[in-house]
């Protein structure tokens, strides 16, 4: 069976092709940009995943792990198409600006579906949701610790409510690899009102899961790896790549998290590390006055995993301290 060319904004890709471009979003109420997009066209039929990193330009792990794909992914070997989204908010990455898009103050992954004559960042979720969303089958989402969060590596299982839906990407997110998994099931259900981008693709009916790794600026080979492997595995779990996928046995889910926010201002001192257990009441960290006295104490809200831990001494007033995942057997 021939498969047609597949073009994704400017990067246009023939079976067993690479082809590189970009999604252009075009100038509104404020300026233009141009979203880097990768193709890659399997020399033999099969699915359509998207790939998508940046949406926080400083969750620099997620977006080198992308990088490394796009060079090694072989078309050659691949069954069906992979559309690669490496940096989608650019601005955020080049001005070391994190959790916003400088340029309109926005979240990159707080915006979707998007907005055709919005602000840059909705523009640009209008266009993904457009381009890539409605044209996928499949998506994952990559994220991790921005500058200022200290995070363990972890998945989400987006729970839509539909069994078929949720048995897929429960299998993809198993195949993918990181075995602390956060079952997400009170999100959006209208895909006009969609607001996060995997959620985007799961509310039109295609399985999407988002994952993350990295912590504070980092790129540690660990981190970058997990998301390369993890993409490699799942994509033969899509029967995209030959092989089988490694599927996590025994996952540790959450079925709660709980966001820690100071109470006070001034200087954040952490007393646990990313990862750690804590049982509840346990003091986490504190926070002082710029003379060093104690303001203010965070403590656990309830028992589980510390999944992120802010990274740096400066603390607003209701800024998150942390996010500890309750523990559930019954996902
Ligand atoms: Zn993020």
């Amino acid at each position: 069976m021939a498969q047609s060319s597949f073009a994704v904004g400017t990067a246009a890709a023939a079976p067993g092709q690479k082809a590189t471009g970009f999604l252009e979003v075009p100038a509104g109420v404020d300026a233009a940009t141009s979203i880097p997009v990768v193709v890659v066209r399997g020399a033999k039929p099969g699915p359509v995943l998207a790939l998508v990193s940046g949406a926080h330009g400083t969750e620099y792990a997620s977006i080198i792990a992308l990088e490394q794909l796009i060079q090694s992914l072989d078309p050659a070997q691949v069954s069906g198409t992979v559309i690669l989204l490496p940096l989608v908010n650019i601005q955020s990455f080049a001005q070391k600006v994190p959790h916003v898009n400088p340029v309109d103050g926005k979240s990159m992954n707080r915006f979707y579906p998007g907005k055709a004559d919005g602000t840059q960042t909705e523009r640009a979720s209008w266009l993904i949701t457009k381009q890539v969303v409605e044209r996928a089958d499949y998506l994952i989402d990559y994220h991790g610790g921005d500058l200022d969060e200290n995070l363990r590596p972890y998945a989400y299982w987006p729970k839509t409510g539909n069994p078929k839906q949720d048995a897929v990407t429960r299998d993809l997110v198993l195949a993918f690899g990181l075995d602390h998994i956060i079952v997400w099931s009170d999100r959006p259900k209208d895909p006009n009102a969609s607001r996060y981008l995997d959620n985007t693709a799961n509310t039109r009916g295609k399985p999407a899961i988002a994952v993350e790794a990295g912590y504070s600026g980092t790129v540690e080979p660990g981190d970058v790896a997990a998301l390369v492997n993890g993409t490699l595995s799942a994509m033969r779990y899509l029967k995209m790549l030959p092989g089988t996928a490694t599927m996590t046995e025994h996952p540790v889910w959450f079925g709660k998290i709980d966001t820690v926010t100071s109470e006070q201002a001034g200087v954040f001192y952490p007393l646990v590390a990313r990862g750690t257990y804590v049982e509840q009441g346990m003091r986490i960290g504190y926070v002082t006055d710029y003379f060093g006295k104690t303001i203010y104490e965070a403590r656990a809200p309830a028992s589980g995993v510390v999944l992120y831990i802010c990274g740096v001494p400066s603390m607003k007033k209701g800024d998150t301290v942390a996010n500890v995942g309750e523990i559930t057997n019954q996902p």
